[in-house]
Order: structure tokens, then C-alpha cells, then sequence
């Protein structure tokens, strides 16, 4: 199935795409030379059906990115560029990442910066990176102050999604993936609660129901960057549960829970606090879910002072007020400038209560 965004870049769903994208190569780029950033567990588990995707390139060079997010750094992105320039590289090389986010934050850093931009195409491998990080062309790497603060935003020149990759996925991420498929069926398209809540039913491998949402996923996404590509105004809609979830990801430790499980639970305490405003999106949507969140994650030791402080430090907090997505109704989001705190605690009392 192809998406196509605003005519040039092309976002490719299926199963079993290396001939599409062999298609692709060999229609835009001169097949002389390309550099792959991969995920070393991905090269591992897939290298060879990797090396048939570029088979029809007369030079590859493969460099292998260590899993884990401590690969989006400072450190990691000159290792690679030195790599690259000392192999020697031209604007019209292109570079494929295949993995998950942390590969397609660094590897698009990576793309964006040597010889100020050379073609990007994204190969996500996570049910993640496939409805999230590699569309909306943000890239990065993080600093010992934070994540994700050193980064340019950079389109990738196609996405091509290969559910098959999906088939060595550990629970755990399928799960952490399942949080941002969830958040547009809040946002957007509540039928998706539904069909999610039929495949978490059934053991997790990718068939074709998945494909499927993987690709209503993508236009969701697509569809709110294409209006807002900058992060002026409604691309914040994404940021649904995100406030309260990246307050528990500092308070928890990163590593310790991951984005997608800190959403989920950011996600109950959003859909509490529109409650509480009147709005009437009960979080019993979620209830499906949470048994399977609550299996896989460890026991939370946070309290909501805490959670407070980490809310009101967040980078996009300015003169105390904080700002929240909530909703309406379900498919409906509004952006609310929070200045009761007392009612954020009432929120994440709730939450926590129910974990
Ligand atoms: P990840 O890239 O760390 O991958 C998770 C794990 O899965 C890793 O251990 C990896 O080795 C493994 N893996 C990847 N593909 C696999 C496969 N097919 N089979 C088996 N194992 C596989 O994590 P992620 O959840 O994909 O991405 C998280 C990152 O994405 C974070 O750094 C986050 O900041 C970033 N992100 C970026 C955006 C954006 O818009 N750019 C949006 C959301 C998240
Ligand atoms: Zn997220």
C-alpha cells in the first residue's frame, strides 16, 4: 500500500517488500554506493534478507548500530560520520536505517548532517518506529541533560514498512508500540480500539490485521505532520498521554519503563482529567489493555509529588502552566493550558490507584 506525502516521499506498508524497495532504488539513485545503519540485533536476525534488499548496489557498506537506547548520542553520531567520510561519500549517496527508533533517530541525524543532507529511505523494524518515529521526519540523538535535545528535523526520501520484520519482536515492544496505535484511536479513530483489542486476543505476529493497522496508523500520522510539519500548533495532538507519561519516565528512570508503557498509563490519567473537566471519554477504553501493561511492567514506585515536579520541569512547560492534550470526546483532542495542579494529582492518584 503506498501513502504518498506531499508527492516526494513515499510510505510503502505491506508484507515482504524488498522488491518494492529494489523497485524504488533502482527508479532514484544512482545504485554506485550505499551506506546501511542498521540495528546490530536486526542485522543479526535479518542480515540476509538485508542483503538481498541491496543487492542491486554495486558498493554496501553496513555499519552496525549497538542496540539500546545509549546509541542516540553525540558519540555514536560522530563514530558513524567518520565512517562514512572516511569511506567516502557523495549529496547523492543514500542511506537506509533499518530498526527500530533509536536507529532511525541517529541514522536521520546522520543523513540530515553529512554534507549538510544526502537521501534518507527508513526501514522500521518495530511496530514503533512503523507508526511513529519514522514518519513526521524528526531525527536526534540525545545529551546528558535530556533526551532527544540535539537534532534537526530531516523528511526521509520513503518509508518502507515490512511487517515480516515484525515476526522476531519481543512482547515487550510489541506491547510499547501498541501504546501509540492506542493514542490515535483516542485521538483520531476509535474504531482501532476494536481491532486492537481482537489482535491482543490472538499470539502477536504480523498478519495481515496488523498490516492493516500499521497502515491506518501511518496516515493518522501522516495526516497531522502533513498540517503542521514544524510543530506549530495540532502536531501537539500526538502529544496525547506524552505529558503525564514523560513525567513518569524521569520519575521511573529511563530504562526502567519503557515510552510506550508510560504512555499507556499517561494515557488513563489524560482521559481522567478530561473526565473530570465533564468531557465523557471513560478510561474503561483502556481496560482491554491494561492487564497486558500491567503483566509487563515493573511495580511503580513513584509518587505524585513527584510525578508534579517532573511535569512542571518538563522543556515545554512555560510560566508554571502546563500544557496537556485532552479530550473531547474520543477523536477529538484540544489543547488545555493547566494551571490547577490540584486536579493533576487527583489525576495521577486515580492512575496509580488502578496499576
Ligand atoms: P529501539 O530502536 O531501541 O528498538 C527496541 C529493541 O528492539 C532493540 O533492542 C532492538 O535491537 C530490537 N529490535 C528492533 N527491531 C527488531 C526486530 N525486527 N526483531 C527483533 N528485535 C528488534 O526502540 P523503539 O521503541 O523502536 O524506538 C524508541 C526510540 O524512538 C526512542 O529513542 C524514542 O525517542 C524514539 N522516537 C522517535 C520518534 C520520532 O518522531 N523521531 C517518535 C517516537 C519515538
Ligand atoms: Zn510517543
Amino acid at each position: 500500500v503506498g501513502i504518498s506525502l506531499d508527492q516526494k516521499y513515499q510510505i510503502t506498508v505491506g508484507q515482504q517488500l524488498p522488491q518494492s524497495f529494489k523497485a524504488y532504488c533502482q527508479a532514484h539513485y544512482n545504485r554506485n554506493k550505499i551506506f546501511v545503519l542498521i540495528d546490530e540485533n536486526v542485522n543479526r536476525l535479518h542480515g540476509e534478507k538485508v542483503a538481498t534488499m541491496v543487492s542491486g548496489f554495486e558498493n554496501t557498506h553496513v555499519i552496525e548500530i549497538p542496540e539500546g537506547e545509549s546509541s542516540k548520542s553525540v558519540k555514536q553520531w560522530n563514530n558513524i560520520t567518520n565512517k562514512i567520510l572516511e569511506t567516502g561519500i557523495e549529496r547523492s549517496t543514500p542511506i537506509l536505517a533499518i530498526g527500530g527508533g533509536v536507529t532511525g533517530d541517529l541514522a536521520g541525524f546522520v543523513a540530515a548532517t553529512v554534507l549538510r543532507g544526502v537521501p534518507l529511505i527508513h526501514v522500521p523494524t518495530t511496530l514503533l518506529a512503523m507508526v511513529d518515529s519514522s514518519i513526521g521526519g524528526k531525527t536526534g540523538v540525545n545529551h546528558t541533560t535530556g533526551k532527544n535535545l540535539i537534532g534537526s528535523f530531516y523528511q526521509p526520501d520513503a518509508v518502507f514498512s515490512d511487517i515480516a520484520f515484525l515476526e522476531t519482536l519481543e512482547q515487550k515492544e510489541w506491547v510499547t508500540g501498541m501504546a501509540e496505535i492506542l493514542k490515535y484511536a483516542a485521538i483520531r479513530n476509535p474504531d482501532l480500539f476494536e481491532v486492537m483489542e481482537e489482535l491482543i486476543h490472538q499470539p502477536l505476529t504480523p498478519k495481515k490485521r496488523w498490516s492493516e493497522v500499521v497502515e491506518e496508523s501511518a496516515r493518522i500520522k501522516i495526516d497531522i505532520v502533513q498540517k503542521d510539519t514544524l510543530e506549530a500548533g495540532t502536531r501537539a495532538y500526538l502529544n496525547f498521554g506524552h505529558t503525564f507519561g514523560h513525567a513518569l519516565e524521569k520519575v521511573s528512570g529511563y530504562g526502567e519503563i519503557t515510552h510506550g508503557e508510560a504512555v499507556f498509563v499517561g494515557m488513563i490519567a489524560a482521559c481522567h482529567f478530561s473526565q473530570e473537566l465533564g468531557h465523557p471519554v471513560s478510561d474503561v477504553r483502556f481496560s482491554p489493555f491494561l492487564s497486558l501493561y500491567k503483566k509487563q511492567m515493573a511495580p511503580l514506585t513513584v509518587d505524585t509529588e513527584e510525578l508534579l515536579d517532573a511535569m512542571k520541569s518538563d522543556k515545554k512547560v512555560k510560566d508554571n502552566t502546563i500544557r496537556l492534550v485532552l479530550l473531547n470526546d474520543w477523536g477529538s483532542p484540544y489543547l488545555y493550558s493547566c494551571e490547577d495542579h490540584s486536579l493533576l494529582h487527583k489525576s495521577w492518584r486515580y492512575t496509580l490507584d488502578k496499576l
